[in-house]
């Protein structure tokens, strides 16, 4: 399985968060420095000119506006359709990241702007599950640090989104606190070390009773996820924070192997055990999507 496989992160985040920007500053650097190589593989099928050099691009085998025209489709579902054709080829990406193994050592996954096209769609499950299944594979989370430090509702409402990935998800996570160049980490970083610093700015906020007395409990229900998350402060522009990032990614892999791959294991066990529908039928069914 995974075992001496080089590191896959797929960098998630919602849109203008600073994906995009991230890989091409990860790439600048490493190139620079020399320190690791990276292998980028964009999978944004709308993105109009990626500013980093893609090793592999969905681009090259799903053009989505030819799907938008071909099955009458919005910009959304033509999106995720043009992802879902691409899942259908996935194994193949695999099987290349495998075989470029001895030229890199780390591989960088670039996904659509839209969070939820790769976080809540089939396709977006079955490219993370796979992946995990042969490499040792972590999420980074981009959180745009500006947006979450004007306003703790803002922030809080971040941290639920990347309190669900990470359980839907079920691997490694990193959360980077994107944009440093222009927002004071401080806030932010003290509201996810101390609950009480959180209450405050809220208290502060003098928001709505209701809301805020909502939002005081979920504070306190996300306590918990603060203390186990690993967060790292960056910024995708000045390249600040970007050896924090590699360490925290040699962290993920260890505990990858320490806990995510034996439970990967007994859940693909199960999974084979149950044999339900074989995957050719499943990519049939998810090929084309109506949703927009
Ligand atoms: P994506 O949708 O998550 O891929 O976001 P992009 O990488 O396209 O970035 C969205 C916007 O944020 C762009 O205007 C970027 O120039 C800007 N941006 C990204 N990272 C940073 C950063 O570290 N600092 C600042 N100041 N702006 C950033
Ligand atoms: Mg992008």
């Amino acid at each position: 399985m995974a075992g001496g496989k080089k590191p896959v992160v797929l960098v998630v985040g919602m849109a203008g968060s600073g994906k995009t920007t991230f890989m091409q500053r990860l790439q600048a650097d490493l190139t620079v420095s020399g320190e690791r190589v990276p292998y980028l593989v964009n999978l944004d099928p709308a993105v109009l000119d990626t500013p980093y050099e893609s090793n592999l691009d969905i681009r090259d085998t799903v053009d989505y506006k030819q799907v938008m025209a071909q099955y009458g489709l919005g910009p959304n579902g033509a999106i995720l359709t043009a992802l879902n054709l691409f899942t259908t080829k996935w194994d193949q990406v695999l099987d290349l990241i495998d075989t470029r193994q001895e030229e890199m050592d780390i591989c960088l996954v670039d996904t659509p702007g839209q969070i939820e096209i790769f976080t809540w769609s089939a396709s977006g499950t079955i490219i993370a599950e796979t992946c995990a299944s042969m490499f040792p594979t972590c999420i980074a989370y981009i959180l745009d640090l500006e947006r979450c430090a004007q306003s703790p509702i803002a922030f809080m409402s971040n941290m639920l989104y990347a309190c669900s990935i990470m359980y839907k998800m079920r691997l490694p996570f990193i959360l980077v606190m994107n944009k440093s160049d222009i927002a004071d980490a401080g806030p932010v970083t003290e509201w996810l070390g101390d609950y009480f610093a959180f209450q405050t700015a809220l208290t502060d906020m003098q928001s709505e009773s209701y809301l805020s007395s909502m939002m005081q409990s979920m504070g306190l229900v996300l306590e918990e996820f603060y203390q186990n998350i690993r967060h790292v402060v960056v910024s995708s522009y000045t390249g600040d924070g970007m050896d924090d990032f590699l360490t925290k990614v040699d962290e993920a892999v260890e505990e990858y192997e320490k806990e995510f791959l034996p439970d990967l294991e007994r859940r693909i066990q199960l999974k084979s055990n149950a044999a339900a529908t074989p995957v050719e039928d499943q990519l049939s069914n998810l090929s084309i999507d109506k949703s927009d």
